[in-house]
């Protein structure tokens, strides 16, 4: 039975260039506090990216801004090593294999990709987007990853992942008997959704909706300016009901202290929206203020952070390459 820091996790984004205070709440808080008590690997998923767009011409550039990003939230690379997906080559060959031990029916019914398909309006869909829970089944068995940290509704995803695992290890074995790979289980965590400056449930670059973790209180000010309110409430006199306001959400995660007073002014007509906004974006900029600091200095060392994924990817490959030296020998392929 192994401890929670022998327990291995491994988590990773798509790069997206310049990461918004939605994926601080939503991950990297929890990622940050996951690395005291596991051991974790950091993928930047970049072949995943072309599962819905094939203009790589900015991946890379992506993929330092996002690093930068992860650090400078607290992510320690030198415990737990951030890499690229791209640069362990090992990752597209366990996906080969993978990919003959699940059936086409078996990832046509996954609901995250069902929900894809509706929300970008597809008409149709490449193999690559049909099997990408298999590329994940790969990130995560890649590193033997025992917990898989999910949100409820992303548990049909580890299924997969499980699935496959299982399947693997009953066909194949080392010459000891053991199986190669655990069968990883979720982790489940309330990742808190940050909704978006306009009040659609989701924070997202495309939707233009976002505070960057880069933004500093002047940028933070002028977008929240346009933040979405009670529409019944004009001016400063009129009452207001902050349960329907977004900016009152924000005051909640970033605001504590003055929770009450926000929600007393608010309903009694004595606090405007302005300086409701204005208070509530001061409070932003300094709970983000130290990882805007470390951001600032880190994006003078772009060399340096190349350095640390290279770092990264090496501490990464070591690992694969056993990873698939065993899957190999299981598979009496030589
Ligand atoms: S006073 Fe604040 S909480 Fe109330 S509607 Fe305006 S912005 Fe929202």
């Amino acid at each position: 039975m192994k401890s929670n820091n022998e327990k291995v996790i491994l988590s990773g984004m798509r790069p997206t260039g310049k990461l918004h205070i939605g994926h601080y709440v939503g991950a990297l808080e929890n990622w940050v506090a996951l690395q005291k008590d596991y051991k974790n690997y950091h993928l930047i998923a970049d072949y995943h990216t072309l599962t819905t767009n094939l203009d790589t011409t900015m991946v890379f550039e992506d993929s330092i801004e996002m690093a930068i990003d992860w650090i400078a939230s607290g992510i320690d690379p030198e415990k737990s090593p951030i890499f690229r997906q791209s640069k362990i080559k090992e990752h597209t060959e366990l996906f080969l294999i993978f990919s003959m031990l699940i059936t086409k029916a078996r990832l046509e019914k996954n609901p995250t990709l069902k929900e894809q398909i509706k929300a970008m309006n597809l008409q149709t869909i490449t193999y690559g987007h049909l099997g990408y829970p298999v590329l994940q089944a790969a990130d995560i068995l890649l590193y033997k990853g025992d917990l898989v940290p999910v949100g409820e509704d992303q548990v049909p995803h580890v299924e997969i992942t499980r699935q496959i695992a299982g399947v693997f290890n009953e066909k194949y074995c080392l010459p000891d008997g053991h199986s190669i790979f655990p069968i990883p289980e979720p982790k489940i965590t309330q990742f808190a959704r940050l909704p978006g400056l306009d009040g659609k449930a989701k924070m997202s670059k495309s939707l233009d909706n976002t505070i960057l973790l880069s933004d500093d209180e002047e940028k933070i000010k002028t977008k929240m300016k346009k933040a979405f309110t009670d529409p019944n409430k004009l001016r400063k006199g009129d009452k207001g009901n902050p349960d329907i306001c977004l900016v009152y959400t924000y005051h909640k995660k970033f605001n504590g202290n003055e929770i009450n007073e926000i929600r007393e002014g608010c309903k009694s007509g004595s606090l405007g929206c302005f300086d409701c906004k204005m208070n509530i974006s001061s409070k932003i900029s300094g709970y983000f203020a130290a990882i805007r600091e470390k951001r600032a200095e880190l994006e003078q060392k772009k060399k340096e952070v190349l350095e640390i994924l290279e770092d990264g990817e090496n501490k990464a490959r070591s690992v694969a390459v056993q990873t698939m030296t065993e899957v190999r020998e299981a598979m009496k392929l030589g």
